[in-house]
Formats: C-alpha cells, sequence, structure tokens
C-alpha cells in the first residue's frame, strides 16, 4: 500500500490507525490537490494500484441533496463526504467521469464531519456519497461513530449504501434509523462492476446485515439496457425473491443517467456498451429514451 499524506493529516488517529494496521509506503505531501487533480492521470492503473491519500478537509460542509434524488420526505437532504472515491470502479459510476484521479482521497478528521451532521436536525444524511463507504472498513471501522450518532439523534436518517460483502466488519443492532442499501445487480451486469464482489456475495451480505439487526433497503439502480434485458431482470427478481422476502423490503428502482460532460469523460476512462450507448440528450442529462418504460418493467417484476 502507497499512501500520500498531508502534513496536517498525520497528527489524527485514523491516520495513526492505517499507519500502523498497513505500513504503508509513505509520501508527505502539502495538500492532496497537488496530486488527485493533477492532469493527464491513468484513471484505470491507478484504481489497480493500492494507493490512498490521507487529507484533512477544511471548513467540512455538507452538500445539499439534489431535487432529481429522493429525498425520502425530509426538508433537511445533505450529502456526507467523507471519502472521494471508491474501491471498486463500476463503468457507470459517475465518479470516473468527475474526479481525474483513481486514488481515492480519505479525509481523516471524521469528527468534523460527524459534527457537521449534528449541527443539522430531523434531516437525511446519505454517508457514503462519492464513494462505497463500507467497501472501506476493512481499511478502518468508518461506520462505528456514525452508528453511534445514530443511535443519539433518531430525528437524523443516515444512509449508507453499498456493493461491498464487509457487513460482517460491522457491531451488531444498529438503531432503525441507520439505513443500510444494498446495490444489487444481475450476474450479466456483474462484469461492468469492476472489483466490486459479484451479486452472490452481497446477497449474502445483505442476509448477514438482518441477521445483525439492520433496516436494509434494495437498491437496483441503475438498471443498465444491455442485450436481452428483460429476460435478464425478470431472472434477477426471480432469483432475489427465491433468496430474499422482498414484501418486506423497499425497493429503490432506477435507470442509467448522467450528467453529459461526465459521459463525455468516461466514454475516454471506459471503452464500454455502457458508455456508449446512444442515449437521449436532455437538459445536459444522459438517459434512455424509454427510461420510462424501463423502470416500470422492472418494477412490475418485484
Ligand atoms: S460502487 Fe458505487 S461509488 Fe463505487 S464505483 Fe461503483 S457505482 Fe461508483
Amino acid at each position: 500500500m502507497v499512501c500520500y499524506i498531508e502534513k496536517k493529516a498525520f497528527s489524527y488517529p485514523i491516520t495513526q490507525y492505517i499507519i500502523d494496521k498497513f505500513s504503508p509506503e509513505i509520501v508527505p505531501i502539502t495538500h492532496y490537490k497537488d496530486i488527485f487533480n493533477r492532469s493527464h492521470q491513468n484513471f484505470n492503473r491507478q484504481k489497480n494500484q493500492n494507493t490512498f491519500i490521507l487529507a484533512v478537509k477544511d471548513d467540512v460542509s455538507f452538500y445539499k441533496g439534489s431535487k432529481f434524488c429522493n429525498s425520502r420526505g425530509f426538508e433537511n437532504f445533505y450529502y456526507s463526504t467523507q471519502i472521494l472515491g471508491c474501491l471498486y470502479n463500476c463503468e457507470y459510476c459517475y465518479i470516473g467521469g468527475m474526479y481525474p484521479c483513481g486514488y481515492p482521497v480519505i479525509f481523516v478528521n471524521e469528527d468534523d464531519f460527524l459534527n457537521e451532521a449534528e449541527r443539522l436536525k430531523n434531516a437525511y444524511i446519505p454517508i457514503s456519497y462519492e464513494t462505497d463507504l463500507l467497501a472501506f472498513e476493512g481499511i478502518y471501522p468508518f461506520h462505528k461513530k456514525w452508528i453511534d450518532l445514530a443511535r443519539k439523534r433518531p430525528d437524523l436518517l443516515i444512509e449508507s449504501r453499498t456493493k461491498s460483502a464487509n457487513v460482517d466488519k460491522l457491531p451488531d443492532n444498529p438503531p432503525p434509523n441507520l439505513l443500510l442499501g444494498f446495490s444489487l445487480s444481475p450476474i450479466e451486469i456483474n462484469k461492468f462492476e469492476k472489483k466490486a464482489p459479484p451479486l452472490e456475495k452481497r446477497i449474502k451480505a445483505l442476509k448477514l446485515a438482518m441477521k445483525k439487526g439492520y433496516n436494509i433497503e434494495i437498491a437496483i439502480d441503475p438498471i443498465i439496457k444491455t442485450d436481452n434485458f428483460k429476460e435478464i431482470y425478470k431472472n434477477f427478481i426471480e432469483y432475489l425473491k427465491n433468496e430474499i422476502d422482498l414484501s418486506k423490503i423497499n425497493i429503490e428502482i432506477g435507470a442509467f443517467r448522467m450528467n453529459k460532460d461526465f459521459l463525455k469523460r468516461l466514454r475516454k476512462i471506459h471503452l464500454s456498451e455502457i458508455t456508449w450507448y446512444p442515449y437521449e440528450i436532455k437538459d445536459k442529462e444522459a438517459r434512455y429514451k424509454d427510461e420510462k418504460e424501463i423502470i416500470e418493467y422492472v418494477k412490475g417484476l418485484t
């Protein structure tokens, strides 16, 4: 493992935890952007390099949730971005189109993120935004303090969405306002989700999460309109129904959509049937022409 570490980040417990646990090769840096924002980086190669940037986020503030996303009835809807970038490399992920660098940035001043969350009242706070936070749980137990906060503050709904199978690393008996969302896709789509666990492992993790007492949800988002997609999603939903009682679980469903500029950049990173699909561009967004029908079809299967 290689860690670029901001000089001011050395004194934080997460940094010391990672250094003690992994004995990485350390490269001290002044500011994470000196590495992260360089031009002409090879995103895919960096994704395979087990390299991280540890940094301190100045003036932590959350992003207001987009009006295109489900706010779950909360007026206060804010994202926490404690990590920028992901361990996985899904070909449909906007992160590839947004960031110039494949190395994840871990902000080590976690208490500043928790304090910012504590300032909010009656709020919905996704904590796995621009990352898959649970995928990093093997590096540091990021969820522990969020679960403690959820327990202390029932007016907050804290959501972590994941493709990871790291549920065994989470504590038992969390409060119900800690929502764990499992992002599931058919096995035929897993090939586009590079480095992420396959469907079978995610289902196993989901079952374990239920056993541990987690309030869970399933996300079938994005649906990918690949060849034979109707048959693929029909078999997928049948498989899910055989594995889990879907009647007790909320399922969020959406089809691929992306800001057109991110898509343009993503096409340079992934030469893929997803990125090069002839989407309809409207209001700067790329979407399937028949997005509505695609979503209705999959909803009808559940
Ligand atoms: S797991 Fe989520 S955040 Fe990570 S690359 Fe895939 S879509 Fe993006």
